[in-house]
């Protein structure tokens, strides 16, 4: 009887104390923050070459840390590429993609799967305060939330700012060439709640960073994980007041400005914080610009094509890294790397094991951050199931090509595009006849690679 009781102490002792494993991370492992932007093209910020777009605290982050140029999202579109860069995992695993329909719509009944593991279910695990604030578009039933995927706390639309248009809105593009939030029926949401319906878009930028600010103040005694994916630049664009009608570019320069705005106000608390050396800021985007918005939509700089396509502008970000006292002011990366790569990054700052009953698409960015070589080799273009072109080195492959939106099938290369990024970032002139051995290696990446292409059933199609 007696050791009954002991037990039952001791256990509830236990219950009590924070694991060893959370105890050490406390002490010492990073904050995280990743900045997620929606439908950003490479050539949007000024220190990415845009010649009018004003981003003076991104070119600051990218002053104070590090730029990297052959940076991917792992699809060209929104809900792939965001279940790929918390899973770590390429989308045809997860099933977060479709050939039919490319992302989640109010409709949809599906969502992230269970035992799919999240960064911030990893990031729990050593202790770790988490919290998403923006577009999650991973799933808006309750199971498939953000609080129910690791996250202590979510604040957002959960899905794009364009759907729920109301029908009474006007048709085609004229709502878009001047957007009103009412056109728009999106709920925000707090936790699991829809707390405002339609959500006023035009302060959803400003309000996204208040939230983000009052969480990095309020975790500064425990390490924390912030994702903070912004509705903006996706069409509908909306910005606040304070930045109406002030940028060169127009409409969707005001909206970049506010998002630079937001960069700074967030790097500022954490400047201030006593965590000031001790937080990596990534800041990236989900897809490339939505080029047939004409100047609503973003630009992809010298890449080809954007949001949609397996062209280096529908998934070749504008990425900085920005951690003081750690990253190197002023570097610049040429290595490849992925968003699918922080989850690895993140696990091996917080010291969490990673899982080992799956395939994992991501490397530790550890060595890159410092100025070294990247662990990945390649990088795998997919359009909902079908791999369409594999990069390795500094050579892209292209088995099928398809324009964004404009054309209905995929065209198949008997003989595949070759293109050297390095020289040809623009993806204009196919050397594949001139290198027919770089194509034969390609090609045998790509046979490896499928191999382990075990496709998920679907979500998208739910
Ligand atoms: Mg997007």
């Amino acid at each position: 009887m007696k050791q009954i009781l002991f037990s039952f102490i001791l256990g509830l002792l236990l219950l009590n104390k924070p694991s060893q494993e959370a105890v050490a991370a406390t002490a010492k492992t990073p904050n995280i923050v990743i900045i997620f932007c929606d439908d950003l093209g490479y050539g949007d910020l000024a220190c990415f070459g845009h010649p009018t777009i004003a981003t003076p605290h991104l070119d600051q982050m990218a002053n104070e840390g590090m730029k990297l140029t052959q940076f991917y999202s792992a699809a060209p579109v929104c809900t792939p590429s965001r279940a790929a860069l918390l899973t770590g995992r390429l989308p045809m695993r997860n099933g977060m993609c479709s050939n039919k329909r490319r992302v989640l719509f109010p409709n949809s009944n599906g969502g992230i799967p269970k035992n799919e593991v999240t960064i911030a279910e990893q990031l729990k695990r050593a202790g770790y305060a988490t919290a998403c604030i923006g577009k999650w578009h991973l799933g808006h039933h309750a199971q498939f939330l953000p609080t129910n995927n690791g996250f202590d706390y979510y604040f957002g639309i959960p899905y794009s700012n364009d759907m729920d248009r109301v029908n009474d809105s006007p048709k085609g593009r004229g709502a878009f060439n001047d957007p009103q939030v009412e056109f728009w029926n999106v709920p925000l949401m707090q936790n699991e709640e829809i707390i405002e319906r339609p959500a006023d878009q035009t302060t959803i930028t400003k309000r996204y960073t208040e939230k983000a600010v009052e969480f990095i103040k309020s975790n500064q005694d425990a390490p924390y994980f912030l994702y903070l994916p912004h509705s903006m630049p996706h069409v509908p664009l909306f910005r606040s007041e304070a930045f109406a009608n002030k940028s060169l570019r127009g409409l969707y320069g005001d909206v970049i400005e506010e998002i630079d705005w937001s960069v700074g106000q967030i790097l500022e608390t954490i400047r201030r914080s006593p965590a000031a050396d001790n937080t990596l800021v990534f800041f990236t985007s989900d897809n490339g610009p939505w080029l047939i918005f004409n100047e609503q939509g973003g630009s992809a700089g010298l890449l080809r094509d954007g949001k949609g396509s397996t062209w280096e502008g529908g998934m070749r970000e504008p990425t900085l890294a920005w951690w003081p006292g750690t990253i190197a002011p002023g570097s610049v990366s040429r290595q490849l790397a992925s968003t699918m790569d922080i989850f690895a990054t993140a696990s091996e700052m917080a010291q969490v094991e990673l899982p080992k009953d799956r395939i994992l698409d991501s490397y530790d960015l550890t060595p890159v951050l410092q100025g070294g070589p990247s662990q990945r080799k390649a990088v795998f273009y997919y359009r909902g199931y079908r791999l369409m072109a594999v990069r390795h080195g500094d050579w892209k492959m292209h088995l099928m090509t398809q324009d964004a939106y404009v054309q209905p099938q995929p065209v198949k290369h008997d003989t595949p595009l070759l293109f050297n990024l390095h020289e040809d970032p623009s993806e204009k002139w196919d050397v594949s006849k001139e290198h027919p051995n770089v194509v034969k290696q390609l090609t045998e990446v790509v046979q490896e690679h499928l191999k382990t292409a075990k496709h998920a059933e679907s979500q998208l199609e739910k």
